[in-house]
């Protein structure tokens, strides 16, 4: 079955090209907060790949943690 080996193949190079295209340095910081939306500072900006403030981005690592530590349910 050429044809399938071939597909198959395909799709394996697919993949593969995905994971390659996922960018191996940072993403560009956004210049506002996704989640109150005030102005991101400086330096979060130049860490690249922020995309909350200091105060949101510790809110969510503790929810993250709040979750983790509770084997993901939301009670607390
Ligand atoms: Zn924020």
């Amino acid at each position: 079955m050429p044809d399938l080996f071939d597909r198959a193949q395909a799709l394996e190079l697919e993949r593969a090209e995905k994971i390659n295209a996922q960018p191996k340095t940072p993403k560009a910081s956004l210049t506002q907060c996704q989640e109150c939306g005030i102005a991101m500072p400086h330096e979060r900006i130049k860490m690249g790949g922020a995309v909350y403030c200091i105060d949101c981005q510790e809110e969510h690592e503790f929810i993250a943690a709040c979750k983790a530590r509770n084997g993901g349910k939301h009670e607390a």
